[in-house]
Order: C-alpha cells, then sequence, then structure tokens
C-alpha cells in the first residue's frame, strides 16, 4: 500500500501536463515577435553589406576603368548589369542567375523581386548618374560629393530615384554611397538623400 501511495505521488496528472503545455505555448508566443523582428534586423543587416559591397567593387570598377563611371543603355534601358556583376567580381553570365542559382550580393532578404533575366538584382541604382546622358563618359571626378550621391538602394526597380525607393525594412531604406559606405534611412528622410543632379558641373 505504502508504495502504491509514493507512485501515485510521483506521477504527472491531466491538469498538471496540460497547465506546461500551456505555459510553453504561452513562452513561444511571446518569444516568436521577438524572434521575427531579430531575424529581420539579421536580414536589414546582411542588405546594408551587400550594398556597400556592391557600391565598394563599382567604384573599384571604375578606378580600373579610367574613373568611368559604370555605363548602362541594355535592352532594358537600365544600367549594365552584366558590367556590375563583373564589377563584383562575377564572372557568369545573367542566365545562370535564372532558378536556384544563389543571386549572392545583388540580392536584399527582403525583396520580393524575382530574380529573372529581366531583373537580375533586388536593389535600383541611382536614375540620376546614369551615364548614355550627355555629356557622355561621366566619370567619378564629376560626382559633387562621394559620401553624399547614392548608387544603390532597396527598390523594386533598377532605377532608384526620389520616388522609387522601397522601405521593405519595416518601413526602412538601406542605400549606399559612392564613397562605398552604407546606411538605413527612413521613408521620410529619403528625399532629400536622392538627389536628383549628383554632378559637379552645373550642365
Ligand atoms: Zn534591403
Amino acid at each position: 500500500m505504502k508504495m502504491k501511495r509514493r507512485l501515485v505521488r510521483r506521477a504527472f496528472t491531466l491538469v498538471e501536463l496540460l497547465v506546461v503545455i500551456a505555459i510553453i505555448g504561452i513562452l513561444i508566443g511571446l518569444l516568436m515577435p521577438a524572434l521575427s523582428g531579430v531575424m529581420a534586423t539579421s536580414r536589414l543587416n546582411e542588405c546594408q553589406s551587400n550594398l556597400r559591397e556592391l557600391a565598394r567593387m563599382t567604384v573599384a570598377w571604375s578606378d580600373d576603368h579610367n574613373e568611368r563611371l559604370l555605363p548602362f543603355g541594355n535592352t532594358t534601358n537600365n544600367w549594365d548589369w552584366t558590367l556590375a556583376r563583373e564589377a563584383a567580381g562575377y564572372t557568369k553570365t545573367p542566365d545562370t542567375y535564372v532558378g536556384d542559382d544563389p543571386p549572392g550580393v545583388f540580392y536584399c532578404g527582403e525583396s520580393d523581386v524575382l530574380v529573372s533575366l529581366a531583373r537580375l538584382c533586388g536593389f535600383g541604382m541611382n536614375d540620376y548618374v546614369k551615364t548614355n546622358a550627355t555629356p557622355s563618359y561621366r566619370r567619378l571626378s564629376d560626382i559633387r560629393a562621394h559620401s553624399s550621391v547614392v548608387i544603390f538602394g532597396d527598390s523594386k526597380l533598377t532605377a532608384l530615384g526620389p520616388a522609387s525607393f522601397d522601405p521593405r525594412h519595416r518601413g526602412k531604406v538601406n542605400f549606399a554611397y559612392f564613397d562605398g559606405h552604407a546606411e538605413t534611412l527612413k521613408s521620410n528622410e529619403v528625399r532629400t538623400v536622392v538627389s536628383t543632379f549628383p554632378w559637379r558641373d552645373p550642365n
């Protein structure tokens, strides 16, 4: 009898089990928002790192080409992403980015842009530093202030302008500049950053 009573005391009752399950459920419910916040921050940091790398490699490309800015003028009327990829050390042809091939530094983790032959990047390039306009062959030295002129940023379009940025990081946007730095801005801070006239000269 004594032994049986001891066994009964040690066992969990159904109610106790349900309470434990409920507590675990509540803890998971409390942790999930924090976990999703951590993951969003991680995506924001990775995006900023990708943009910084793209900006630095693009400037490095110019350094190797007599300071000339990356040309554009392909069939989709955007910057030549093939050259941009070459600038970042990528030698793959565009079609290798379709399908399961990871887009690497050309992609933002919050972007819903499909990587395809038509759109190979989750970012936009500053629409106002295109180099097919006259005078052609703009150079790094033509840029007004390297630390304040944007090259790349979060955008659903390949052309990035004051109205085409995408605040996909919980209302914030990442940008990278000609001096190689990157930063995160709130939507209402963006318009003063993406200048419509990035050149040193008045023409
Ligand atoms: Zn991003």
